[in-house]
Formats: C-alpha cells, structure tokens, sequence
C-alpha cells in the first residue's frame, strides 16, 4: 500500500540508461528539448521551457513579469509551502486569501476583496489537480489587469471547460518532483502563452548567458536548468500519462463508491466542467472525528494517509500575512485527509483502504 510513490518501470530504465550511455547526463543533450515539446504537445500548448524544480517554474516566471518588491501576489492560504515562497523571493508580498469549502481552490470574491493598488499577478492553485473556477479568475485578471501564473503542479492533465490546467494563465507551473503526477526525480516545466517571454525565460534559466558572446551574462539569470538525466525520465513518464491519470481516476470513483455511504465522510469537489487529476483523493471527515484521529486509527490499521498543508499563515514567516478570515482553510485543514492515491496501488488496495475507514466508523457500514 503506497501513499504517493513514484511509479517506475523499464522504459524509464531504458531511458536512463541511453542518457549515461551517451554522457551527455547534465543540462544539455537531446532529452530536455524532446521533452520540452512532446510535454507541450500533449497539453496543446506551442512550446515549454523545462526547470530544475517547480519552484523554480514559479520563481522565474514572477521574475519575468518584473515583480518586484512592494507589488503583491495573491495567493491561497492553503496550499503547499512552495506557492508563496518564490512570491518573497522577489521581495513582493504575498497576500493569503482563503479556500472554498468544497473545491479546497482559491475563491474568486476573495481574490476581488483582495486586490489594491499594488496588486500585480494572481496565482492560483489547482488544488491536488482539482482545476480552479479559471474562467472566473481570468475575467477578474483582465478586469483589474492583473497577471495570472497557474500553480499547476499537481494538475499535470487535469482540465477546465476542455482546457488543459496551465494553459490559461500567462504562464502554468508543472512539477516533476517525485510524488507528482509524473517524476523527473526532481524538475519542472513553464508554459506560457507569449514565445519573446518563454525565449526570455529559457535564457534566464541558463545563467542569463549569451552563448553568441561566449560566457557572457547581460542579466543576472539562475542555473534552474533540467539534466538531461532528468528529461529521460520525463519521456519515459509522459508515454505513461494517460494510464496514471486513468488509474488514479478509477481509484477515485472507487473511494466514492465504497465511502459514499458513510455520513460523516464528504469528497474534495469538482466544478462540473472540470476534470481533475485526481493527484490525491482528499475527503474530510465530520462531526466527532478530525483528521489527526482519523489519521492515527488508519495508521494502526497499516494504512497510510496525509494531512492536508496546514495554512501557510500558520509560519513564523507568514504570521504577519494573517490579514483576514481563513475559515474555509483551517477547517479543511483539521477535517481533511489524503487517501493512498499512487499508482502503484492496485484497486484491491484502494478495497482495504475503504473497509478499514468503514470499521472505523463502525458495523452499520
Ligand atoms: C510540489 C508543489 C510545488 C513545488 O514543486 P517542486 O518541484 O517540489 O519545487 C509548488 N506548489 C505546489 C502546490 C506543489 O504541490
């Protein structure tokens, strides 16, 4: 039984091995701008830019735009601590808005509420892959003429409206870490809808150098390079994709299925013309139950689980961002939990994992 482990099988050994082969095992060689573009294919998408991390992605990206100190970046209270840190990497503040109590994404009247004078770009959260109300946060963009990068690192396929998660924003963040969707050990990817930026982002990643000059550096640029070790198993992950997605939505229709019944379980929601990628089954549990109890009668059981981000606003560094009410993302962060969702698992896991939540919460299940 597997929480979130990767899945590796022999063509990513092949792969690998093809990379050691040729030496070419650091940031140039044939695998990064395969990847690139079969990644931007598969997402309907002109090109993409691959990075070391998906912070990475993040930070560059909000360097592109000229974020700088004094702008601020709206952010959700609850997400992984990576959304908001590259924001301060810029010395641009975040500004934590608070979750919708059903699809755990960032809410549109927040983000309005939240917005001043400084506001600068938005970044939403396709929370475990559940794709954001994206055609409302983009009206409010263009109303306030705010910039949009998408923090799609958990919704590699997910799609909103028919459209892939990272496509409608100025740019969308991937990551490649090694409980994601797919893994490159450690990597991420930028779209972006503008080619003079993303070349612009392809030269910052690579020290800023103008290869034209020799080692000559007119920016100050970072080394957010992918390996070409790193792409090879990113091939060889993209080619399996669409079964990851396939498995892990089955295993979500399975929990629903199974744990539907139980009154004092809810599921993390959809927008009806979303389709997730289910990176995670998240549920939350009600009334006498929390998570932390729940999580501790599931590990007893052998079965393991994972609490959802505690709001960031919680960190010593976010403590004076705690501006406003987070109702919504405490209480998803006290009632929700992460079910085993890697591909590894076999639907008779994703059974075990079920009939232990049913004995916990007694025979009448
Ligand atoms: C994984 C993740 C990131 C960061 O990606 P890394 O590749 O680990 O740097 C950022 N935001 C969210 C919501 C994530 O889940």
């Amino acid at each position: 039984m597997e929480l979130d482990a990767p899945n590796i099988g022999q063509l990513e050994k092949e792969y690998l091995n093809k990379v050691l082969e040729s030496n070419f095992i650091s940031t140039f060689g044939p695998y990064v701008n395969d990847f690139e573009e079969k990644f931007a294919t598969r997402l309907h998408a002109t090109s993409a830019v691959s990075t070391q991390s998906g912070t990475a992605a993040l930070h560059v990206t909000l360097c592109e735009l000229g974020i700088k100190a004094s702008d601020e970046v709206i952010v959700p209270a609850l997400t992984f601590v990576a959304t908001a840190n590259p924001v301060v990497y810029t010395g641009a503040h975040p500004v934590f808005v608070d979750v919708d109590l059903h699809t755990w994404n960032i809410l549109p009247e927040e983000i309005e509420e939240a917005i001043t004078p400084r506001t600068r770009a938005i970044i939403p959260v396709h929370f475990y892959g559940n794709p954001c109300a994206m055609d409302k946060i983009m009206n409010i963009a263009q109303k306030h003429d705010l910039y949009v990068i998408e923090d799609a690192t958990e919704s590699l396929g997910a799609s909103f409206g028919g459209q892939y998660t990272g496509t409608f924003g100025d740019f969308g963040c991937f990551s490649f870490n090694g409980n994601k969707i797919i893994t490159t050990g450690g990597g991420g990817m930028v779209l972006g809808k503008d080619h003079t930026q993303l070349e612009h982002i392809r030269f910052l990643v690579n020290q800023a150098r103008d290869g034209s000059r020799g080692f000559f550096h007119p920016e100050i640029g970072f080394n957010y390079r992918m390996t070409n070790l790193e792409a090879g198993l990113g091939l060889a992950q993209l080619t399996r994709l669409d079964d990851f997605l396939e498995k892990k939505k089955g295993f979500n229709t399975l929990y629903r299925k199974e744990l539907t019944p139980i009154a004092e379980i809810g599921f993390q929601a959809e927008y009806p013309c979303a389709e997730s990628s289910w990176w995670f089954t998240g549920i939350t549990v009600k009334e006498k139950m929390d998570a932390a109890t729940l999580q501790q009668k599931l590990k007893e059981k052998n079965i393991p689980s994972r609490r959802v981000f505690m709001p960031l606003v919680e960190f010593p560094p976010y403590k004076e961002h705690k501006k406003r009410e987070y109702t919504h993302s405490y209480e998803i962060y006290n009632r929700g939990l992460c079910l085993p969702s890697s591909t590894l698992n076999t639907s008779d896991d994703i059974y075990e994992v079920c009939k232990a939540i049913k004995e916990i919460f007694g025979k009448k299940y």
